[in-house]
């Protein structure tokens, strides 16, 4: 059974009379729990697979499905993290992992009284990704990979079944982006999320993807859908 399904899903988008066709009958598959990968140029249509998927916009052509409902508008739940990781300058690390918590409980008494619980969420999320110590810092004295790991634990402080990443790593340096693979593998191993990333990075769609597509450029189509068959942490 799967968790997330394209079927033959086109969109084109209109501007006045220009039309152009982002994504030409796509159709991918993602089991529960699995780590998907799309890859492909700039402009491809990756980043309107996302839309798709969290129902920024409804296809053209063509069925989406997220955990068996078709998706006709924004879907809630969904974890998220893209390039740049907008932390709050003014909040601590753990402060701006506990916010969305905060958007999503609209009465402050009542985030007041699961704090803990969820501070105790985040500090376990923040031992997987190396930052226990610094929990109490501010995003400007943390580094550009700091960031994008308390990034990752924000997305992830409400528990999604489903984490959708943009590039998540492709604002840092080749050093820091590996090590930021294994952040990521650990994190999986942890939370078991079904996982999609976008990227143009192919090595680092088959390190952390169970499966990879592969998209050309014109128009927007799938090209090629391979398992990756890798010793890694899967278990
Ligand atoms: P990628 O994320 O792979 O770079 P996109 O999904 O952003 O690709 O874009 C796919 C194609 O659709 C590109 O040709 C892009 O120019 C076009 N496109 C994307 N968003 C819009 C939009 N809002 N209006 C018109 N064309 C768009
Ligand atoms: P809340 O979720 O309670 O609004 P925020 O973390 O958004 O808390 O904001 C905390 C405080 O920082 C608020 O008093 C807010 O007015 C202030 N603030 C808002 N924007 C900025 C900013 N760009 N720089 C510094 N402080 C800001």
């Amino acid at each position: 059974m799967s968790f997330v399904d394209l079927e033959g899903v086109s969109l084109t988008y209109r501007l006045g009379k220009a039309t152009t066709l982002a994504l030409a009958d796509a159709t991918l598959s993602v089991a529960k729990g699995e780590f998907i990968a799309v890859v492909g140029p700039s402009g491809c249509g990756k980043s309107t697979i996302m839309k798709l998927v969290t129902g920024l916009l409804p296809p053209s052509t063509g069925q989406v499905r997220v955990a068996g409902q078709r998706v006709t508008r924004p879907i809630k739940g969904v974890g998220m993290a893209f390039q740049n990781p907008t932390l709050m300058p003014w909040r601590t690390t753990i402060d701006n992992i506990l916010l969305p918590m905060e958007v999503v409980e609209p009465h402050k008494r009542r985030f007041r009284r699961h704090r803990a619980e969820y501070e105790a969420r985040a500090m376990k999320l923040l031992g997987t990704v190396g930052l226990t110590d610094f929990a109490d810092k501010y995003p400007w004295q943390l580094s550009g990979g700091m960031q994008q790991r308390s990034n990752l634990c924000r997305a992830l402080i409400h528990e999604p079944e489903l984490l959708m990443l943009d590039e998540p790593f492709g604002a840092l340096d080749a050093f820091t982006r590996e090590e930021l693979w294994g952040v990521m593998q650990a994190l999986w191993l942890e939370r078991r999320f079904t996982g999609i990333l976008v990227t143009h990075d192919l090595r680092e769609a088959v390190y952390l993807a169970d499966t990879v597509y592969v998209m050309s450029r014109r128009p927007g189509r799938v090209v090629l859908r391979r398992s990756i068959d890798l010793p890694r942490p899967r278990t």
